[in-house]
């Protein structure tokens, strides 16, 4: 492969997967989620290297087949700790795997046969009602289909026998996959919003008054639209003249609410509408100080890739000292959000959330920002005089071009000799946004390694 379409693979899938549906591939550790994906892809990849510590463990690949285009995301086994239960295991990865999908493709093995946590999940699948395929793996020969009856058990309709090993009848499943798949999941924006919000935090604190004060406002204009997946409602919002659409709003709107959701279907819904956002409101709690549940949202904003602005809210009912103590574990346990702008509101009594919508225009535009190759190339040439790669060995690792093919948020490619260490991949985040701010907005950065000709 040489470098030119190594690079174009990579650029067009990138500007590509915002809005493609998504495959979700659930299924124990070694059933082999990640053989089926590389069948499914026919290929090798280049190694593309990630600033580490933003995305958790999670693969996602374009996929074609025949006319139609996918994403595929393995979210990972889960993992069998010592103190939480199967139960509990399953449903964590469940969880995000259900909350991003369009399709769950369920993965079995074969050679195996059911097992309790196979049964755990395909429940969780059956109840999140999403389209659902059973592929039952490593059935290498004829013979051993006829022993697929055993696993109409777990109720997720026709099992399709599959050898990710040898590619017997992967081509059968992305066939049955593509008759299934919806079209383009995200909505247009042809209804003339300008940008997709979610506004996601644990329960309790104060999302839907914060939503209710929004739509309570004089000044704001409000109608419903549907949402893209089922019972999801949208809500558009023309603050100052801006018109944003208030992504799976249901649930902030029902009157009596949602206590009886269990926290599970909040974090599925927390999920899928991050997945359609452009910005996340986090609202967290000031008289409660950050606890790990913000945390685990948070999380999913960063995997989410969108902007962000923290809320402070109910700064009315703090102390002084709980403020303090809420700032603080802002600094602490979201320290890799340090990027949001914070804004210390009361949705209770409106106290400054009327600098929401000035805020929320600054942050978008940095989230659609473009900075040109030769800025890009000419800032990290003078970075790497300042402060080179440490040696790696014998050799010094040197970035030799860079350039940002998307933004939404911005990516930026990084070519270099070797791998980076981590690092430096964090100086060069931070020479980045000392430059050009970001102010609220995530920055994405591969790498891509190509050895040159040997330096003389
Ligand atoms: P949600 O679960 O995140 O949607 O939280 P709610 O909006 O239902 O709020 C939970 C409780 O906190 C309710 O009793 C609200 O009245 C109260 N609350 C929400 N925002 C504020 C605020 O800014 N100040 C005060 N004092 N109470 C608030």
């Amino acid at each position: 492969m040489t470098e030119e379409t190594t690079r174009s693979a990579i650029f067009t899938s990138e500007s590509q997967t915002a809005k493609l549906p998504i495959v979700a591939i659930v299924g124990r550790p070694n059933v082999g989620k990640s053989s089926l994906l590389n069948r499914f892809l026919g290929r090798r990849e280049a190694i593309v290297q990630e600033l580490p510590g933003v995305t958790r463990d999670r693969r996602e690949r374009v996929v074609d087949w025949g006319d139609r285009t996918f994403l595929a995301v393995d979210t990972g086994g889960w993992e069998a700790r010592p103190e939480s239960s199967i139960a509990e295991a399953v449903r964590s990865q469940a969880e995000r795997a259900i909350g991003l999908a369009d399709i769950v493709l369920f993965v079995v093995d074969g050679k195996v046969g059911i097992t309790a946590e196979d049964a755990e999940a395909s429940k969780l699948i059956l109840a999140s009602k999403k389209p659902a395929l059973l592929a039952v793996n490593k059935v290498d020969n004829s013979g051993e289909e006829a022993d697929l009856g055993s696993f109409h058990r777990l109720g997720l309709g026709n099992p399709f026998p599959v050898s990710a090993l040898h590619g017997r009848r992967s081509g059968d499943l992305l066939d049955a996959l593509i008759a299934i798949l919806p079209e383009t999941a995200a909505q247009a924006d042809e209804d003339g919003t300008v940008a997709d919000v979610a506004i996601v935090g644990r329960p309790n604190v104060g999302k839907s008054t914060l939503f209710n004060r929004l739509v309570g406002d004089p000044r704001s204009i409000v109608h419903d639209s549907p949402g893209t997946t089922r019972d999801a409602v949208d809500t558009l919002i023309d603050l100052e003249g801006t018109s944003y659409r208030f992504v799976d709003t249901a649930g902030l709107r029902r009157r009596a609410r949602v206590d009886d959701e269990t926290e599970y279907y909040s974090r599925v819904r927390a999920i899928e509408a991050l997945r359609r956002a452009d910005v996340a409101l986090l609202v967290i709690d000031a008289s409660a100080g950050v606890v790990a549940a913000d945390q685990k949202v948070a999380t999913e904003i960063i995997d989410a890739g969108t902007a962000c602005i923290v809320l402070l809210n109910k700064w009315d009912l703090a102390t002084p000292e709980e403020r303090a103590t809420t700032e603080e574990g802002l600094e602490d346990m979201l320290a890799f959000l340090d990027w949001a702008p914070m804004l210390r509101v009361s949705a209770l009594t409106g106290q400054r959330v009327q600098r929401l919508p000035d805020l929320l225009t600054a942050v978008l535009a940095q989230y659609r920002r473009r900075v040109s190759t030769a800025d890009l190339v000419r800032l990290l040439e003078a970075a790497q005089a300042r402060h080179p790669h440490p040696m790696a060995g014998r050799r010094r690792p040197r970035v030799r071009y860079a350039t940002q093919p998307r933004a939404e948020p911005p990516l930026f490619m990084l070519f270099s000799t070797h791998r980076l260490m981590p690092d430096y991949l964090r100086y060069v985040d931070r020479t980045i946004r000392s430059a050009y701010g970001f102010k609220g907005t995530p920055l994405r950065m591969k790498v891509q390694v190509k050895a040159g000709k040997p330096s003389r």
